[in-house]
């Protein structure tokens, strides 16, 4: 049987000026597990926007206010403070991410919550880091930068990692002193809307976090709102693209982190135990539902037929099962329509002629209508095929084979994305060779997937632009100003 929910869910509320307040439109967010709805949220129009922005606009110019007189450490405090309600909040917190998007507990519990709250205390840290510099010019000239915050930041999240990809743009976006409009995805909005309380319980003050709810439309009235300086987006190359047509109107900063189609590349000279246990994380972690998802598994033929069985071995382990449960590795797609799109791809897969090789079919969990998919592997595929080129953004793993490190290299590159990538071989070398020639923001060598708040992520080509994480990200959410002063 799917678990029944200990936690309290309240129907969703917009964060204005640290108020919550009713919309007028509702939609229904639902449990993938089971199909069944686990509230009601307000999807905010154009003029709820406004008033987001409005409350963000004057909280961040009212230099009497609390915001503007905070000092740089006491806002660093107020971030990590906000963290610690977050961790004391884990287990629910978890629990919400899960019930939302279907990931398993032990990915809610142990990878994202805890990353969150390491995101935040990390940009608490650069609170008090962030400044410019004094450069000698002339004899007669006293010149200076200083680094100001950006202003008003939208911040727009899928629904992947709802709450993480949040705290990484919220995090550095308050420790520059920007305040925030920021909007959820609308199939996982009920973490963010507890962060909003915990971040009120934090003593955040009204109007610096306004949290609008809604799809498409509440976020295109965030894309074209004049009292918006900057748009932090995750979420497709698509929409994406239309984000940026749309800020053009009013040249608005953007940063864009986008899709991917990672190509895993496994050397007949690696240890293959571990690339075949890289290789299965790198696709089936977060059901496959993960920007960087190593979706591309380049295998050296030598090792080819040997690295497929071994694959297969552990898919079949890996059933889907309830979310809550905390020994699941495999949980529900996030929403129907996804799973629609992914059972659209295994199709398309077989029509051109790849190896069905494991899984491929729907499944139902203790006979219920939740969203599961089995780990799928398909190999013989060749590069050019749609399961090789487009996002998937499912546990759907295109397996291809390659002779050469070059040949390799040139089919990694041979797709519009460059997000991530990784190579697996003990030749120090050749890891280090190829991991320069792949155009991917981010190369992992003998692992996949790693991450941590002081390292940049973010892609080349389509994969968007701009990095979050580190020091780099710190640079997206601030001007530079540069001050002359005549001594002469
Ligand atoms: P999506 O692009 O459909 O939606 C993302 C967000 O944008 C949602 O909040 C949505 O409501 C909003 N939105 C949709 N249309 C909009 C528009 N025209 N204007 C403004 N806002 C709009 O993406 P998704 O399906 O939620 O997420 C999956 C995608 O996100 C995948 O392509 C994945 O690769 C990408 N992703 C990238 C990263 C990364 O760091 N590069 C991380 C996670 C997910």
């Amino acid at each position: 049987m799917i678990q029944a929910t200990k936690v309290r869910i309240a129907p969703g509320r917009l964060l204005i000026a640290g108020q919550w307040v009713d919309g007028g439109k509702k939609f229904d967010t639902v449990n993938p597990a089971t199909g069944e709805v686990l509230t009601e949220i307000v999807e905010a129009c154009a003029q709820d926007v406004d008033h987001a922005v409005g409350a963000a606009r004057k909280a961040f110019e009212d230099r009497g206010g609390p915001w503007r007189k905070m000092s740089t450490s006491e806002r660093g405090r107020l971030i990590w403070r906000l963290a610690d309600l977050i961790e004391n909040h884990i287990d629910e917190l978890a629990e919400l991410e899960t019930l939302d998007n279907g990931k398993p507990i032990f990915e809610s519990r142990y990878v994202d919550m805890p990353m969150v709250i390491d995101v935040l205390r990390y940009y608490a840290g650069w609170a008090t880091k962030i400044h410019g510099e004094t450069v000698n010019t002339f004899e007669t000239a006293f010149t200076y930068t200083l680094r100001e915050p950006v202003g008003v930041v939208g911040l727009i999240i899928p629904w992947n990692f709802p709450l993480l990809l949040a705290s990484w743009k919220l995090g550095p976006a308050l420790a520059c002193g920007c305040t925030v409009v920021l909007k959820p995805a609308e199939q996982t909005p009920l973490t963010t809307l507890r962060l909003g309380e915990l971040a009120i319980e934090a003593g955040v003050p009204a109007g610096v976090l306004n949290i609008v709810t809604g799809g498409p439309e509440t976020g295109k009235a965030m894309v074209r709102h004049p009292g918006i300086d900057k748009i932090a987006f995750t979420g497709s190359t698509s929409v994406g693209k239309e984000i940026m047509r749309g800020a053009a109107e009013t040249l608005k900063r953007v940063t864009l982190e986008l899709g991917g189609k990672s190509p895993n590349i496994v050397f007949a000279d690696s240890d293959i135990d571990s690339a075949v246990k890289g290789a299965i994380n790198g696709i089936f972690y977060g059901k496959g539902e993960v920007c960087n998802a190593g979706s591309r598994l380049f295998v050296e033929n030598k090792i080819q037929e040997e690295f497929v069985e071994k694959l297969i071995g552990r898919a079949k382990k890996m059933q889907p099962a309830d979310p809550l449960d905390p020994k699941t590795r495999m949980g529900a797609i996030v929403s129907q329509e996804q799973m629609q799109t992914v059972l659209g791809y295994i199709e398309a897969g077989k029509q051109e002629g790849a190896k069905l090789v494991s899984g491929g079919n729907r499944v139902s969990v203790d006979g219920g209508k939740g969203y599961f998919i089995e780990p799928t592997i398909f190999a013989g595929v060749s590069n050019e095929m749609r399961i090789a080129q487009e996002e998937i953004f499912g546990p759907v793993l295109a397996t291809l084979s390659f002779d050469d490190p070059d040949q390799v290299i040139a089919q990694a590159n041979q797709n519009p994305y460059g997000l991530a990538a990784a190579v697996w071989t003990r030749d120090v070398r050749k890891a280090h060779a190829v991991s320069r020639q792949l155009k991917a923001g981010t190369v992992w060598i003998n692992t996949y997937g790693l991450m941590d708040a002081s390292l940049p992520f973010g892609g080349y080509k389509q994969s968007g632009f701009g990095r979050e994480l580190g020091r780099h990200a710190i640079a997206h959410y601030t001007e530079l100003k540069t001050v002359w002063l005549n001594l002469g």
